[in-house]
């Protein structure tokens, strides 16, 4: 791995090589936003945390054309598919946290086989920012991260005195960095960062075994647990956790048709709502609240942990901040692990 100091200036003039060959994109407090070349001062000072949006809107679209068609009768293509004309643009992702670039990771288990996907990660570079200070709701090293993760990243930045140590992860990577970008890391940068990690681990000794001790509950206990109804029951099925959650990936599917033409597309949906479930006879297998709030805390923490072995949740805290009726997922990994 290329380990590299960057000062502030070498750092822009990374910057504006990305915003001229390709669409940068950089975190702010709502959301994302492209930077142009104009506005790069302003992307080096990102406030701590992850924003309030999700990563996931950079590789599944909302929403998404999957295929067009035409519906003329007599027409021999009608109803054939046509695949959209319009491939991704190349992208870097700056100020990436580590909490959710892992998300990209874990979400491209069960994406693996999607065209769609695929196509916008093999666009996209990912630069993330370490996290030299956290906020009260991040809890990334409970689920298996930490705040100078690499997972899901390219090149990891953290700054350190007045500049920045670039950790090249990546081929990817490598090809986003100029030669003579930077000058290579001293032993004193590969002594911070160590410093910097070391730290972080203290006090993870909860990291990997929380996903294990999901896996070792028992299925039907958890699912039957008493809890479910009281954590239920303030929840108003606003579906804004599942929305703004980054490892959330749950889409419809809707056909739209003007005039014998049409297409299909996908939207993102979300198990807190009734119809997500609704089946077209009428039943609803999950026609009540607390169905659909014990689903959604199931398939993050036990049905996604058996299948892919790893919690559905890196902790950005999004969810907590944002709950109009404040169910922290915290506490039900809490409440849940003491379920006998
Ligand atoms: S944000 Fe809170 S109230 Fe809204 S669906 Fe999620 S848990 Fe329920
Ligand atoms: S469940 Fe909450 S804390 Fe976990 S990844 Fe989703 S939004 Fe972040």
């Amino acid at each position: 791995m290329n380990i590299l100091r960057l000062d502030i200036n070498g750092l822009l003039d990374c910057l504006s090589s990305w915003a001229g060959g390709q669409e940068l994109y950089g975190p702010v407090k709502d959301g994302w936003r492209r930077i142009s070349r104009d506005g790069l001062e302003a992307v080096v000072s990102i406030p701590p945390g992850a924003p309030k949006a999700p990563i996931k809107t950079f590789f599944l679209a909302q929403p998404e054309t999957l295929f067009t068609f035409s519906a003329r009768h007599g027409d021999d293509d009608a109803w054939i598919p046509t695949p959209p004309k319009e491939a991704p643009n190349r992208r870097v992702l700056f100020g990436v946290r580590p909490c959710d670039a892992r998300s990209i990771a874990l979400n491209s288990m069960p994406y693996r086989d999607d065209p769609y996907y695929q196509a916008r990660m093999d666009k996209t570079a990912v630069v993330g920012l370490s996290c030299n200070e956290t906020c009260s709701t991040c809890f990334c090293k409970s689920v298996g991260g930490s705040p100078y993760g690499t997972e899901g990243l390219d090149i990891l930045l953290t700054k350190a005195d007045g500049g920045f140590i670039a950790e090249v992860l990546t081929s990817k990577g490598e090809g986003l960095l100029e030669k003579g970008t930077g000058t290579p890391a001293g032993d004193g940068d590969m002594a911070r960062l160590k410093a910097l990690r070391d730290a972080a681990q203290a006090g993870t000794s909860d990291t990997q075994a929380l996903s294990a001790s999901f896996k070792a509950k028992n299925l039907m206990q958890l699912y039957n647990a008493r809890l479910w109804q009281g954590l239920s029951e303030p929840c108003l099925n606003c579906g804004a956790c599942t929305f703004l959650c980054p490892t959330c990936y749950c889409f419809d599917i809707q056909d739209e048709v003007v005039r014998q033409a049409g297409r299909r597309i996908r939207y993102w949906d979300s198990c807190m709502f009734p119809l997500f479930t609704l089946h077209a006879s009428g039943h609803n297998p999950r026609g009540e609240k607390i169905k659909r709030v014990r689903n959604r805390f199931m398939h993050k923490l036990k049905y996604f942990t058996e299948r892919f072995g790893a919690l559905s949740c890196v902790g950005c805290g999004r969810c907590i901040r944002e709950c109009p009726v404040n169910i922290d997922i915290r506490e039900v990994i809490r409440d849940l692990l003491s379920v006998e």
